[in-house]
């Protein structure tokens, strides 16, 4: 069996995500979270949320955001700010390198690019602590491109709709539903701005971690084959954790 098949022989690749993506964004825009992020995405804006998720809830991060946001409100703000004070306003969050790291991407992006953020997927990811996902998070949320961005939640949830068993820890995996993603992209920047968020929302709640999907309250369930073959709560597969 190849390895992409996973366990149940299942694969993306035969799933339409076209499919999910009117009920997806439908969804969205009636029951999404009001987040301080979604309010003017700006690049500079979704940059700073998204980097601030990387390792704090979603809940947690929300005064900081408004904090830091108001004290530094654009990317030149941040270029000029002192050391000091940057990590007074991140003190609480840890993992100070991302700090670091925004404070060395913004004096990039104000000396290389004038201030205003690259939208091309080299250079966005040439700065630093930006990764595959902020990069895609950056060009469909601000830019409005069709560009996917795969964390653990939309691998999660992707997995689910395919019932593809592909083990989640698989690098090629994210790629692949990467590329399977792109195409279900709408054609207006708006459009690829919720798409992306709509994937994020439902993978944060109704398809979340750690516990039973709410498939009854979930758009895409006429078209989910996880749930349709009863293999929703098996899915995404993880490898056995090895014993220490
Ligand atoms: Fe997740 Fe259930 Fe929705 Fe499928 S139907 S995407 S398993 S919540």
């Amino acid at each position: 069996m190849q390895k992409e098949n996973g366990q149940n022989g299942r694969r993306a690749e035969d799933f339409d995500f076209c499919a999910i993506t009117a009920p997806l964004t439908a969804w969205f825009n009636r029951v999404k979270r009001d987040l301080p992020w979604r309010e003017n995405p700006t690049p500079y804006r979704v940059w700073v949320s998204e980097i601030m998720l990387q390792q704090t809830r979603v809940e947690a991060a929300k005064d900081y955001y408004l904090r830091f946001l108001n004290a530094l409100p654009a990317v030149e703000d941040l270029a000029a700010c002192d050391e000091e004070t940057l990590m007074k306003l991140w003190e609480g969050l840890g993992y100070y390198s991302r700090a670091r790291n925004l404070h060395k991407t913004a004096k990039i992006v104000c000396e290389e690019y004038g201030g205003a953020f690259p939208s091309d997927e080299k250079s966005l990811r040439a700065l630093p602590g930006i990764g595959d996902y902020t990069v895609g998070a950056i060009r469909s949320i601000a830019f409005g491109l069709p560009s996917p961005a795969v964390d653990g939640n939309v691998l999660r949830v992707c997995s689910r709709l395919s019932a593809d068993g592909t083990e989640i820890s698989d690098e090629n995996f994210k790629a692949r539903l990467k590329a399977l993603l792109a195409p279900a992209y709408p054609e207006t920047a708006k459009g690829c701005s919720d798409f992306t968020q709509a994937l994020m929302e439902l993978g944060a709640t109704v398809c979340g971690p750690n516990r039973k999907p709410e498939c009854g309250s979930c758009p895409c369930r006429k078209i989910c084959l996880g749930y349709q073959h009863g293999t929703a709560e098996t899915l995404p597969v993880k490898s056995p954790k090895r014993e220490r």
